[in-house]
């Protein structure tokens, strides 16, 4: 089984990137009726939806000269940011260099990464990782020195992790408690933000939200910061929390912001399954660490299907991990570790060692069952290098943005990487601009009324369920025409029933913009006839650089 970019090496001679843009759908512009003049109303010089690593890290570099509100749609520990596991890549040791840091991300990119976004971001980690270590995020040492571990994809030892398996979650409490000393920040929590407002101009104004303790409220803000994360929540088996479910995409497809990349999902090839349980990612630093991959008979399987067996590429390992269950006809395949040192593995492994436990899976003995899922949402929101969208006012950064880092594959532990430099770089872009009177931004006012509808209601829950079965059965790992035709017929039935309503819970809301992201994306999925990176078409297995080394991108039609 080839790597999907095997026939591209380095990011060679192809030349620019090109771009095809899409105008697609016409959905209505907000999901819910607005009377601004009604509505309560709070002012800030910049508004952040999203508050893990890439908002947080915004929000303390605008605070410095800048008065901000930071809004999360649950608790400000319910991020990605917090479950996640690796690490953070960065080039911190005197045998690595920010060359072969760029080289492994362009390679891992497929020909679709940016440049110039790439060098930025490379270049900028080191210090601001250091920071974050000066913050209070307790990276593990050896020796008195940063320890760093070597991941799938990097060649060399360059990812940073912190109480073992707990990398995310020191980065989160280390800004977490940052924000909360910093008074020129406030954070609200359980804020659903529905919609992003815009001017007459299509100039972003700030956000309309429901608040759990106040309702409805307009956050009027000279700039609006966009990091609400992925969307792992579209398809029925993630190892994303629940609440990644797209809104980001959602809301700014609406307000006419370019969106790129759909079509790259990216999909962990190794989650815990046990029935009935959520899916916990087991990182993939544990094969690095020597675990091997076997079938239901037992059977170390991966050199079937490439070279470097279970250090093989993510996409590929997902894709033999797959066809390996369809050809034994099981549910999962397994893991195994029961050869590693037993305390070295859980002092290593302290998140998966307790998983495993919570389970009764003895890993000394019992083998540890395991099959892909959806995991990281490499396109989104494009920006430029500044972290600004085509919208003015409006900035992304993290999952939910593409800066051109990721291309068609995203190297490991470099998201983190993405998130922290892209937020610093918002934050300081809001810096950057004049102060303004943000009070002149509610005139004129805003108004808008939802058309009204007599199709019956269908279930949202049931809608959500049947959804993320769909996108996993037809938008999955392995794509092709039909079943891709099929899933976007499918979504726009539903549509018309669901899109129609005016729903006052963020259930409601999540549901239509999941609706709206799982078409979009299997719409550039079906676009895209060739396989690249994360993006495998069962009908084009092979890289098209003369039709598609291209970005597609859509936007909402007029
Ligand atoms: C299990 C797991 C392990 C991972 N391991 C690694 C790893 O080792 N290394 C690595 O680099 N990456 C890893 N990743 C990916 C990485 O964690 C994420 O890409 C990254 O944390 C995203 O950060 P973010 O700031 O963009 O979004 P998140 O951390 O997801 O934060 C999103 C924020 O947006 C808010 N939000 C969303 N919608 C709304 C709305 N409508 N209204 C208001 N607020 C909203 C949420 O409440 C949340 O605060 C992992 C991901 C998972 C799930």
């Amino acid at each position: 089984m080839k790597d999907s970019c095997d026939s591209m090496g380095e990011q060679k001679a192809q030349g620019p990137v090109q771009t095809e843009r899409i105008r697609f759908g016409a959905p209505r512009r907000y999901l819910i009726n607005i009377d601004s003049i009604s509505t309560s109303q709070l002012f800030a010089d910049c508004v952040i939806v999203g508050a893990g690593i890439a908002g947080l890290r915004a929000a303390l570099e605008a605070a410095d000269r800048r008065n901000v509100i930071v809004v999360c749609k649950a608790s400000l520990e319910d991020s990605n940011t917090w479950m996640a596991q690796g690490g953070i890549a960065s080039v911190l040791r005197p045998d690595d260099s920010f060359e072969s840091h760029i080289a492994d991300t362009l390679r891992t990119g497929c020909g679709l990464s940016e440049p110039d976004t790439v060098e930025q971001v490379v270049r900028q980690g080191p210090e601001l990782v250091r920071q974050l270590q000066d913050w209070g995020a307790g990276f593990d040492r050896v020796n008195d020195e940063i320890d760093t571990t070597l991941e799938g994809g990097h060649s060399h030892a360059r990812v940073l992790h912190a109480h073992g398996d707990e990398t995310g979650r020191a980065i989160a409490e280390a800004l977490i408690a940052r924000v909360k000393n910093q008074p020129n920040i406030r954070v609200i929590e359980h804020f659903f933000t529905i919609d992003l407002l815009t001017d007459p101009d299509n100039r972003c104004a700030g956000i309309i939200g429901r608040c759990q303790n106040r309702g409805l409220q307009i956050i009027w803000a000279a700039t609006t910061i966009l990091a609400t994360g992925g969307g792992g929540q579209l398809y029925r088996e993630t190892t994303n929390p629940p609440i990644a479910t797209a809104d980001g995409l959602a809301l700014a497809y609406r307000a006419g912001a370019v969106l790129r990349d759909l079509e790259f999902v990216q999909f962990h090839p190794t989650t815990l399954y046990v029935a009935g349980a959520s899916r916990a990612l087991i990182t993939e630093t544990l094969r690095g660490e020597g675990a091997y991959l076997l079938d239901m008979k037992g059977r170390r399987f991966m050199k079937d299907y490439h070279e470097s067996g279970e250090l093989a590429p993510r996409d590929v390992v997902s894709r033999a991990i797959l066809a390996q269950m369809r050809k034994t006809e099981s549910t999962h395949v397994y893991l195994d570790v029961r050869h590693l040192d037993k305390e070295y593995f859980a002092r290593r492994f302290p998140l998966i060692s307790d998983l495993c436990e919570s389970f009764d899976i003895d890993v000394t003995h019992d083998l540890i069952p395991v099959r892909p899922s959806a995991h990281y949402m490499v396109g989104g929101v494009k920006t430029d290098t500044a972290a600004r969208t085509s919208i003015e006012n409006l900035y992304a950064c993290g999952e939910v943005a593409s800066t051109g880092l990721h291309g068609a594959n995203r190297l490991g532990s470099n998201s983190l990487l993405e998130g922290l430099v892209f937020g610093q770089m918002a934050g300081h872009a809001v810096v950057q601009r004049p102060p303004m009177d943000v009070t002149s931004l509610q005139h004129p006012a805003i108004r808008y009324q939802v058309p009204n509808s007599d199709r019956s209601r269908l279930d949202a829950s049931d809608v959500r369920n049947s959804l993320r079965s769909l996108m996993w059965r037809n938008v999955g790992i392995t794509r092709k025409a039909q079943p891709l035709a099929e899933a976007q017929e499918i979504i726009r039935f539903w549509d018309r029933y669901v899109m129609d309503k005016v729903f006052d819970t963020p259930e409601g809301w999540e549901c239509q913009n999941m609706l709206t992201a799982a078409l979009l994306i299997a719409h550039a999925a079906s676009l895209r006839k060739e396989s690249r990176g994360v993006h495998y078409r069962m009908d084009h297995t092979q890289t098209d650089d003369k039709h598609y080394h291209k970005h597609i991108e859509i936007v909402r039609a007029e």
